[in-house]
C-alpha cells in the first residue's frame, strides 16, 4: 500500500501475552494477521500496524515460534520477558513497549477465546473518540459452571470492595497511547490492569463479543491462580477489607463484653452452668477471627513491603527486531 494512503491513520499494535502456548500460537497467529490486513484494507489503521507477542518466560517452544513468525512476516514482532511474571505484567510489558511507537493498542489473549473480529468495532469506537474500549463478553455458554460461578463471584466481590471493574470484561481492551502515557504514572508493582485502567479515566466505550473455547493448549488459570488474582485485585485496589476487620473486631468485643456481664450475673445469682463446650467454641471462634484479620492486614503489610522496594515490573531479555547477542570484553 502506498505511503500516502496511511497518512492520518492510526498505527495499531495488538499486544498478545503468551505463556507456554506452543500448541495454540501457530493456530491463532494467522488469525491476528488476517485481522490486521482487514483493518488496513478497510482504511481504519495504518499498514505500519503490528502484532506484538510477549513471551512471558515460557518453558516450551513459544519463543522459537514467535521468532520464526517474525522472520517470515514483518507484521509479527515479539519481546521476551527474562522469566515468567504472570499475565498482568506480560500485558503491561507489551503495552509499555508499544506506547511510544503506536497510536492505539489492543490487548488480547493468544488462545483465540476472545473474538478477534471484534477489533473492527473497537477501532470504530476509537475513531469516534473513545480512548479506552472494553471488550465485554455477551454470554458465558462455553464456560463450565465452575468457571462461570467463580468468575461472577470474583466481579461481585471486587465491586463490593470498591474496586471499579467493568463486569465481564477481562483483558481484551483497546487503549490509546494517550492513556498509556498516563498509565506510566501508576508505578505499583502489584499491578491489576482491570482495576487501574478505569481509574486513569478518559472517554471509554464497550464492545460486546462472544467468548469461545480455547483453540488449543490449556488454561493457566486453575482455582489457585483465580484466588490469587482475586486477592491481588482486591488488596491492590481497595483497603476496605481492613475497615471490615475493624467492624468485626468491634462487634466481637461488644459481644464478648455482654458475655462477661452475663457470666458475672450468672455467678452472683448462683446459676452456674457447665458451659465448657460453649466456652471453647467462643475461644476458637474469636481466635479464628483474629488470625484471619492478621492475615488480611499481613497481606497489605506485605504489599507495602514489596512496593517499597521499587523493583522492576518486567525485564525484557529479547526483542525480535534487536536480538541480544553476547559480546566478550576480551
Ligand atoms: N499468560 C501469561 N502468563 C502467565 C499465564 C498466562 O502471559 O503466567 C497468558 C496466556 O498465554 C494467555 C492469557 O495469559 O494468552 C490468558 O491465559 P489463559 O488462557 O490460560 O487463561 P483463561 O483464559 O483460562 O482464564
Ligand atoms: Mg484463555
Amino acid at each position: 500500500m502506498a505511503e500516502s494512503n496511511n497518512i492520518g491513520k492510526p498505527i495499531l499494535w495488538i499486544v498478545v501475552p503468551c505463556y507456554n502456548e506452543e500448541a495454540v500460537l501457530p493456530v491463532t497467529a494467522p488469525l491476528f494477521e488476517a485481522e490486521v490486513k482487514e483493518l488496513v484494507a478497510a482504511g481504519k489503521v495504518s499498514d505500519k500496524s503490528r502484532v506484538l507477542f510477549v513471551n512471558d518466560g515460557s518453558k516450551d517452544k513459544t519463543w522459537e515460534i514467535i521468532e520464526g513468525l517474525a522472520r517470515e512476516n514483518p507484521v509479527f514482532i515479539g519481546i521476551s520477558q527474562s522469566r515468567n511474571r504472570g499475565h498482568q505484567n506480560a500485558v503491561l510489558a507489551g503495552l509499555m513497549e508499544a506506547r511510544e511507537v503506536c497510536d492505539v493498542t489492543i490487548s488480547i489473549d493468544c488462545d483465540g477465546q476472545d473474538d478477534i473480529s471484534a477489533m473492527g468495532k473497537m477501532i470504530d469506537e476509537y475513531l469516534n473518540g473513545a480512548e479506552v474500549v472494553y471488550g465485554v463478553r455477551n454470554k458465558r455458554d462455553t464456560d463450565t459452571f465452575f468457571k462461570r460461578f467463580t468468575a461472577q463471584t470474583f466481579y461481585k466481590l471486587l465491586n463490593s470492595m470498591g474496586a471499579e471493574v467493568v463486569y465481564d470484561h477481562a483483558d481484551y481492551r483497546l487503549i490509546s497511547s494517550r492513556v498509556l502515557e498516563e498509565l506510566t504514572g501508576y508505578e505499583e508493582v502489584n499491578i491489576f490492569l482491570r482495576g487501574l485502567i478505569p481509574l486513569v479515566g478518559f472517554k471509554s466505550a464497550t464492545v460486546a463479543y462472544e467468548r469461545k473455547e480455547r483453540m488449543a493448549g490449556y488454561s493457566h488459570y486453575p482455582l489457585k491462580n483465580m484466588i490469587n488474582l482475586a486477592l491481588n485485585g482486591i488488596t491492590s485496589m481497595s483497603v476496605k477489607p481492613i475497615s471490615i476487620i475493624m467492624s468485626i473486631g468491634f462487634i466481637t468485643c461488644i459481644l464478648g463484653f455482654i458475655g462477661i456481664i452475663w457470666a458475672i450475673i450468672g455467678a452472683v445469682v448462683g446459676n452456674t452452668i457447665a458451659g465448657w463446650a460453649s466456652t471453647i467454641c467462643l475461644i476458637l471462634f474469636i481466635g479464628g477471627v483474629q488470625l484471619l484479620s492478621l492475615g488480611v492486614i499481613g497481606e497489605y503489610v506485605g504489599k507495602t513491603y514489596l512496593e517499597s522496594k521499587h523493583r522492576p515490573r518486567y525485564i525484557i531479555s529479547n526483542k525480535t527486531w534487536e536480538p541480544y547477542e553476547r559480546k566478550y570484553k576480551g
